[in-house]
């Protein structure tokens, strides 16, 4: 009697839980030589993840070789047979996940998630704590918008002035916007790219149902995690909701003279483009344009921008990871900002913010250059 090996067995499991270009790798190794891990020495190679995966992750021993991977999109750009790389790294981390051995850190988020309905282990009740004294309006389907701030901008109290911004934005501007409250709940971005599909699905549901339920149809995020999974990984084609990130309707209301930056920021001012809005969602001239419309302001690019911008570090579950002082991209990137003579260093996403501040302080370069989220950075020449 013939019996299948277990290695081609899981190989065919990969490619049925979403890896389906897996057998079109060629093992050239472009998308290790683009990988951001190839600048600082890591353990982590693409195109051995990759053939793990095609040998039914025979021999697999070591975290490092599933967990490094950031999910920035570079690889996928460069891969001449157009492999989904990422589709087949989240299903092969789908298998580890029901086997239960992935790395400690995440089982931890993946356990917040189902006792919490965030990441971080934080009271699901203290969700929307971070309004202070805002008094931000209760969403009851009266308003234009239902802004949605991340669980990283709920409970990080640095982060937590990117969703102070964006109100004080809105509320000068006379847009009409509201929050639903502690019932809501992670996006499930995260938890997704470390291979909890059955949670994501679960809070996809939960969300769209909620959404439904209070007559939610416009969303702004607060990060570009949350405006890629709503926009292209929930269900329903048909979705009724439409979803935008912040940057986005900032730079319509700044086309439409809405919003007046008359406060002058006189400084060198860089940008760093989030990968989950720029590479993966196209986003890139919406910062710009409200950075480069605030008097004073020197906007300078750096070496690696747009589509070749060097990722943080943070994405793919890394943010709750420990990465070693000499192997952190978030470095290379202060480094760089620093190199092109700025001394704000901009960008558009939670996730960025953390690792470019942990940087910033860890290499030394406090008094040398600000890390600012793009809201707070209008915040400061609106005047408000
Ligand atoms: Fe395989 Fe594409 Fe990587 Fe080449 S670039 S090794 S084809 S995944």
């Amino acid at each position: 009697m013939e019996t299948c090996s277990p290695f081609i067995e899981v190989n065919e499991a990969i490619r049925e839980m979403g890896g389906e270009d897996l057998n079109n790798c060629m093992q050239c190794g472009l998308c290790t030589g683009s990988c951001p891990w190839r600048l600082v020495d890591g353990d982590f190679s693409v195109r051995q993840m990759i053939r793990l995966a095609q040998l039914g992750l025979e021999g697999y021993e070591s975290d490092d070789v599933l967990y490094g991977c950031t999910t920035c999109g570079v690889c996928v750009q460069r891969c001449p047979r157009e492999v989904a790389i990422i589709d087949i790294m989240r299903s092969v981390r789908s298998m580890i996940m029901e086997t239960g051995a992935i790395p400690k850190p995440l089982q931890a988020v993946v356990g917040s998630i189902h006792s919490n309905r965030n990441p971080w282990g934080e009271d699901a009740e203290k969700r929307v704590a971070w309004q202070k004294e805002l008094e931000v309006p209760v969403f009851d389907g009266t308003q234009e918008y239902f802004l949605f701030v991340c669980c990283t901008s709920a409970y990080d109290r640095r982060s937590q002035q990117i969703a102070r911004s964006m109100v004080k934005i809105l509320r000068a501007v006379g847009v009409s916007f509201g929050i639903i409250g502690n019932e809501e709940s992670c996006c499930g971005e995260s938890v997704r790219k470390i291979g909890a599909e059955e949670a994501f699905q679960t809070l996809a549901a939960k969300n769209l149902g909620l959404w439904g339920e209070k007559g939610v149809q416009k969303i702004i995020t607060t990060s570009p995690h949350c405006f890629y999974t709503i926009r292209e990984e929930y269900p329903g084609e048909d979705s009724p909701v439409q979803v935008q990130h912040y940057t986005q309707v900032l730079a319509s209301l700044l086309a439409e003279g809405r919003i007046a930056l008359e406060e002058p920021i006189e400084a060198m001012v860089t940008y760093h483009d989030p990968c989950y809005l720029g590479r993966h969602s196209g986003v890139y001239d919406p910062p710009r344009s409200l950075l480069t419309s605030i008097p004073g302001v020197e906007f300078v690019e750096m070496d690696r921008n747009r589509e070749n911008s060097l990722c943080c570090g943070g994405g793919g579950g890394r943010v709750w990871m420990e990465t070693k002082a000499e192997q952190r991209f978030s470095d290379l990137r202060i480094q760089e900002a620093l190199d092109a003579g700025a001394r704000i260093l901009a960008t558009a996403c939670p996730y960025c913010i953390t690792m470019l501040e942990d940087s910033r302080k860890t290499t030394g370069a406090e008094d040398k250059i600000e890390v600012l989220d793009v809201s707070e950075i209008v915040v400061r020449a609106m005047g408000l």
